[in-house]
């Protein structure tokens, strides 16, 4: 059977030819790499933006590619704008996000949910512009309709105003004549034909513009420390030390490659099996910058494309939870959560019970802080009457991240990073109170977000269910932090 080659295909093709191979032939071999909020915002976005130029009518999706075709020409004898307006011209096939009409001719719109255009979406919209051209389509304008980030929601949601088109046509037509000259799509049906698989290696492609589904498998032969791992250098220098033979630790060290005195540590620390490494003055320094009862404080925050409450943008962080272990000078804990009710908006409840929660100029933590200052900054400008408190607790926070992003500590179990998904196992190796897989449902904060977002689809029992994993899940995130610093002050007090 002939090779159907789809838009989506088409750009994994040019992404990597052995991923097209390996989708045809074996999909087994690839793992899920898209997240399931990205996909319900993308679903989202692309509903919506249906409307953008008024009424409009939907080409439904159905096996039979031809019978889509075949009701989108007839559409095109009356309607102005058609959703999924469907195309096949021998093996190609596209269903394009709006088909606009425009005077005598169309307009062919492809929707996009980020904030701006990538070359990758260029390529897609330039193969559905072959492909009506191949189908005697008078395409007039190709253009990229995606989300505009300083949009601010209102009462009503202004669909005008939450988008923004962009006018991509020469560049299409640009791309178009590649297509032609590089002879590609004929190309792309044999390479997916060859029967036995491409021996092609792994490189930038692997990850660019998309995280690709089959990297585990590519990267099969890597060892368990490779150059792939070392911590802040750029792609583009680790497969140049890849592809010339650099590929092992012991390679690194034996070739004596350029990296930084952070990188060289996190080689040797694991070469030579070399014990925790500390700096006491350093850690000393650090401690005597907090002052008791400290507040440890972590939010949960959630995304929306099209923003649901009054005064958001597109893509902000909305917090709708958090967790606050509050630790005495004598060891003692209290425990503070918040979590809103799901399908409301969160911020306004979640900031009055903030302020109730942590009192005026006491010293709080956060791991990361930027993020739980920003959210924190963020509450102050919605809620001016609030706006005192929160940046109060905004000034006197501490971030406990610091000692691991500066090396006061380190542990090769690290792997050159301060993330505290490598920081917390690396202090506290083996401690099941402190392993997120043993939580039920929520193990990390995309899974947080998702739970939230999707909670108004579930009966009150999953609710009730829902809600417990998910302050189990938070309230860990804060009790990691009262352990990281109790690792602090233990080494500190080895003097
Ligand atoms: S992992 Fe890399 S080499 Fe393998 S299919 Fe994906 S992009 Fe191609």
């Amino acid at each position: 059977m002939e090779y159907e080659l789809t838009k989506s295909k088409y750009c994994k093709g040019l992404q990597c030819l052995k991923m097209l191979w390996l989708d045809e032939h074996h999909p087994e071999l690839g793992e899920d790499t898209a997240s399931q909020s990205v996909l319900d915002n993308g679903t989202r976005v692309g509903e919506l933006a249906r409307a953008y130029f008024g009424e409009y009518e939907l080409v439904d999706f159905c096996a039979n590619k031809r019978e889509m075709a075949d009701r989108t020409r007839t559409l095109m004898g009356s309607a102005d704008n058609i959703a999924e307006a469907s195309f096949c011209h021998g093996p190609l096939f596209c269903a394009v996000d709006i088909l606009h009409r425009n005077g005598d001719g169309w307009d062919l719109v492809e929707v996009k949910s980020s904030t701006e255009i990538s070359e990758i979406y260029l390529d897609d919209a330039a193969f559905q512009y072959y492909v009506l051209a191949m189908c005697d389509v008078a395409v007039k304008g190709v253009y990229i309709l995606h989300i505009d980030n300083t949009y601010v929601r209102g009462e009503q949601l202004d669909i005008r105003g939450l988008f923004t088109l962009e006018n991509c046509t020469d560049i299409a037509i640009r791309k178009f004549y590649e297509i032609e000259r590089d002879g590609r799509l004929d190309m792309m049906s044999e390479y997916v034909n060859m029967p036995a698989e491409p021996g092609k290696d792994i490189d930038l492609c692997c990850d660019k513009p998309y995280p690709c589904a089959y990297k585990k498998y590519c990267g099969r032969d890597l060892p368990e420390y490779s150059v792939f791992n070392l911590a802040r250098m750029q792609a583009k220098k680790k497969y140049e030390l890849y592809h010339n033979g650099i590929v092992s630790y012991q390679d690194i060290l034996s070739s004596g490659a350029g990296i930084n005195a952070n990188q060289k540590r996190q080689v040797e620390s694991v070469v030579y099996d070399k014990p925790d490494e500390y700096d006491i003055d350093e850690i000393n320094k650090f401690l005597s910058t907090l002052s008791y009862p400290i507040y440890h404080l972590d939010f949960e925050t959630f995304q929306q494309a099209v923003p649901e409450f009054i005064g958001c943008r597109p893509y902000e962080q909305i917090p709708f939870q958090y967790s606050l272990h509050v630790e005495y000078e004598d060891g003692r804990l209290e425990h503070f959560a918040f979590l809103a009710k799901e399908g409301t908006d969160p911020r306004r409840a979640l900031a009055e019970q903030l302020v109730k929660d942590i009192p005026m100029g006491v010293c709080s933590t956060a791991y990361n802080m930027s993020f739980e200052k920003t959210v924190l900054k963020h509450l102050a400008a919605e809620f001016p009457d609030l706006s005192g408190q929160l940046m109060d607790i905004h000034d006197h926070m501490h971030d406990l991240m610091v000692p691991f992003q500066k090396q006061y500590y380190y542990s090769k179990a690290m792997q050159g990073s301060y993330s505290i998904k490598y920081v917390l196992p690396a202090l506290w190796p083996d401690d099941p109170e402190l392993d997120y897989h043993n939580l039920e449902g929520v193990h990390n904060g995309s899974e947080a977000s998702a739970a939230y977002a999707d909670m108004v689809n579930h009966t009150p029992e999953e609710i009730a269910q829902m809600r417990e994993n998910l302050l189990k899940y938070c309230g860990l995130d804060t009790y990691a932090m009262v352990k990281v610093l109790k690792k602090l002050k233990e080494i500190a007090g080895k003097r």
